[in-house]
């Protein structure tokens, strides 16, 4: 059973970047858990995609706040009048090093349970990729020291890869379907990794915050049975298609030329898929330093979706 305190458990929860890729999972979790869940949003008009996600969300119970994290009296203000217990952020890479103002916000207030800054990847004290990833590690690294200087409670969410063709040069790969007529392979395809589901992502970042085990973690998504490498992907894919393709082979080389070469932040997923797929930046390590816990011994009744299953939604939409 989950040691839970009860007032982060059904604490009040903002989220911050929910109308991004990984924010919307973690804010239709946080929706569909009974939490009291407000969405801070930035008050330019928004695009009519995300004008959409917003209207959805907040169908579905989500409070909108207007507003920039930037602005800290602002953000102090937004935490202390709505009694925010727990603070989820999910913002872009480009935006990463804005948090310090969530972060000088968040201390002032000192009202805030749980604080989850953007990570949702790998373990950033131990991945070590190439330019221009190595410089956004630095600084989410960046906001890690200063989240544990200021003594916020916080939780850091490693969920490895999302659950789709890990494209090396598509910032979004699960909005893409997998390749119909060539499979790019890097390395030798035989580096393995995690692949999580989106949805997964937000329920146990969710399930995360609720949890006293996770205080002050780093909380690893490491499935076995989520664990392929490229070749096994690719055969998972062949097999809902119902034929083989091509394979061809991206090198080490390609990978690091495409990390120098192309623009951000597709550059950087190269870069990280370097570190993935030649590097094994995922499975290089054990979970031996006393702030680690993997989330599936935390859960270990509540499976994670399959490949498989997850290859499913992307055969449905092939057409
Ligand atoms: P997106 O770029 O898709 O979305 C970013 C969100 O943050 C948007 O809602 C954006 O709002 C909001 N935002 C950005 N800056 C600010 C700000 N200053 N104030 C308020 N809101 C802001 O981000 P991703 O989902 O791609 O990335 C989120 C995190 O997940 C990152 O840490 C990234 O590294 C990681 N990630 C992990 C992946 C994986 O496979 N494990 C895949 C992709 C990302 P607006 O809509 O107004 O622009």
């Amino acid at each position: 059973t989950t040691a839970a305190s009860s007032d982060v458990a059904t604490g009040r929860t903002l989220i911050i970047g929910s109308t991004g890729f990984i924010g919307r999972f973690v804010a239709e979790a946080s929706l569909a858990s009974g939490r009291l869940t407000y969405l801070l949003v930035r008050p330019d008009p928004p695009t009519p995609p995300k004008a959409k996600t917003i209207r959805t969300l907040q169908d579905k119970g989500a409070i909108i706040i207007p507003g920039m994290i930037k602005e800290q009296d602002f953000m102090e203000n937004v935490l202390k009048e709505h009694k925010i217990d727990v603070v989820i952020s999910a913002i872009g890479g480009e935006s990463i090093l804005d948090q310090l103002f969530l972060v000088a916000a968040i201390k002032a207030v000192g009202t805030v349970k749980r604080f989850l800054p953007s990570e949702f990847g790998h373990d950033i004290d131990r991945a070590d990729p190439v330019e221009p990833a190595l410089s956004m590690y630095n600084k989410k690294r960046k906001i890690r020291r200063s989240i544990e200087e200021a003594g916020i409670p916080y939780t850091y969410i490693c969920c490895n890869s999302i659950a789709a063709w890990p494209y090396h040069d598509n910032t979004h790969p699960a909005d893409v379907l997998p390749p119909l007529d060539r499979f790019h392979i890097y390395g030798d395809g035989n580096v393995k990794a995690y692949f999580v589901a989106g949805t997964d992502i937000g329920k146990f970042t969710i399930r995360s915050v609720e949890d006293d085990r996770t205080l002050n973690k780093s909380v690893h998504f490491k499935p076995a049975a989520n664990l392929f490498n490229m070749n096994e992907l690719a055969s998972v894919w062949e097999k809902k298609i119902g034929r083989t393709l091509p394979r061809i082979t991206i090198t080490e080389d390609d990978l690091l030329a495409a990390a120098k070469e192309m623009p951000f932040p597709q550059s950087a997923v190269a870069a990280i898929t370097h570190d993935i797929f030649i590097k094994g930046c995922q499975i290089n390590f054990s979970l031996d330093k006393p702030s680690d816990v993997d989330v599936s011994s935390l859960y270990p009744d509540t499976p994670f979706r399959s490949i498989d299953e997850c290859f499913n939604d992307f055969s449905c939409s092939d057409s």
